[in-house]
């Protein structure tokens, strides 16, 4: 039977903005249900390398931009929802790493941007003993190795746990079937299903990543833009054990690490590392046999010590989807656009997703959109539950 649903807010997209501030809306009792065309993660989220940084990345050029500021404070926020003291209980997402290392390698001048980069964020920059380094670089590197407060997460548990906090306001939306209806005004009315059933919400929220743009343009708004900016990541699957969390820093004045690596295994249970940083930004303009002969002519040399000999190397397209600046570099911060009752949002990195969420709830507030006001409806049961997606290592 076609029903007229009411809720506080309509959130779609179930990346990490989207999962993040529907945790954060219904623990603070809004009703709020989230729509995923695809599924859970897709897109930006599980292709992330899992770091919540705070902020050296962005100071390695010395001077305190106000993306390091901004960021700076968020390892602890997901520190304390890792234990499940934090404003969403994160209990259920694994840690691959509790430290991230910045290795300047021997040039002075890739240590002077460590070292600027360290005195810019003062306190949160640890130059490490050599008897305290991890495994993998233990009696294999000279010269100084920087830890960071940043950790890393293992981001298939994190989507999971974020979908599993709230089963109940999670479905897969096919567009095929459904519609937005606008206003007059030119906000909008409510999401519509061919079987006549409406859903009506105080708030529309877009948090859909690559997908925003097509869905502006469908629904033809225009009051705000996307940019993407496209990296090619490089898998390697090989034999080494000890895992690596480490920004190899270049000899460049650059803000972005030569190589960003994580570790990972798959489900065999096979370890591979995850490469970022300017090599998969470069990586873009390669094709994929240059991008591979392109890293394994850096980390040859980098890491002597290893034997890639038997190593399995690919890559993995992706653009990263934000709002779109004059210049078409990253935007500092997190980018909320509004329109009348609908938000469209991007948190510009993972770690910035609380932050996101919680502008966002301080927006309703502001809207007098006070909390449980409406009880929540039972959903419809045509709704199904989308799945969660899978890492591009797992299908490399
Ligand atoms: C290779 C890579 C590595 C990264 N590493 C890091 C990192 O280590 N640390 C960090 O902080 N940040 C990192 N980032 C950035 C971070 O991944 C993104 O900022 C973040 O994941 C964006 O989340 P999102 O939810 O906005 O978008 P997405 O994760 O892209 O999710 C969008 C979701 O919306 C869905 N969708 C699309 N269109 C529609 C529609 N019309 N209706 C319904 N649903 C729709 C999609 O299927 C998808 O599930 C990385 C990005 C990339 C690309």
């Amino acid at each position: 039977m076609a029903e007229t649903l009411k809720l506080d807010a309509l959130i779609f997209g179930g990346g990490v903005a989207g999962l993040w501030l529907l945790n954060r809306l219904r623990n603070e009792g809004y009703s709020a249900w989230l729509m995923e065309q695809d599924q859970l993660g897709a897109g930006q989220s599980i292709a992330s390398q899992g770091m919540i940084h705070g902020g050296i990345k962005y100071a390695l050029g010395g001077k305190l931009t106000s993306a390091s500021t901004a960021i700076a404070d968020m390892p602890a926020h997901w520190k304390q929802c890792l234990t499940g003291d934090g404003d969403v209980d994160l209990r259920g997402c694994n840690l691959l790493s509790d430290s991230y290392f910045m290795w300047p390698r021997d040039s002075l001048r890739s240590r002077l941007n460590a070292f600027l980069g360290s005195k810019a964020l003062e306190a949160k920059v640890d130059k490490v003993a050599s008897e305290n380094y991890p495994t993998f670089f233990k009696n294999h590197i000279q010269g100084a190795l920087y830890q960071l407060q940043d950790i890393v997460l293992d981001v298939p548990s994190l989507i999971h746990t974020l979908a599993e906090n709230q089963p109940e306001a999670i479905f897969k939306i096919d567009w095929q079937q459904a519609a937005l209806e606008k206003n007059p005004d030119g906000g909008i009315n409510e999401l519509k299903f061919s079987n006549g059933t409406v859903i009506q919400a105080r708030h529309f929220i877009f948090c859909c990543g690559a997908g925003t743009q097509s869905l502006m343009d469908d629904n033809q708004f225009d009051f705000t833009k996307m940019q993407r900016r496209p990296l090619s990541m490089v898998m390697v699957k090989h034999a080494i054990e000890e895992p690596v969390f480490v920004h190899c820093v270049s000899d460049k004045l650059s803000m972005t690490p030569e190589v960003t690596i994580t570790s990972h295994r798959n489900a065999a249970g096979e370890p591979v590392w995850y490469l970022g940083g300017e090599l998969a930004e470069h990586g873009a303009r390669q094709s994929e046999g240059e991008l591979i002969e392109t890293a394994r002519n850096k980390l040859t040399p980098l890491f002597p010590w290893c034997d890639f000999s038997k190593a399995r190397w690919g890559t993995f397209a992706i653009d990263r989807a934000e709002q779109k600046r004059p210049d078409g570099t990253r935007p500092d911060g997190i980018s909320i656009a509004e329109s009348h009752n609908l938000m469209v949002c991007w948190p510009t990195k993972l770690t910035l997703a609380p932050n996101l969420a919680n502008t966002i709830l301080n927006k309703m507030q502001a809207a007098n959109n006070v909390a449980g006001t409406s009880a929540e409806p039972s959903p419809p049961d045509f709704l199904q539950r989308p799945e969660l997606a899978s890492t591009p290592w797992e299908q490399f």
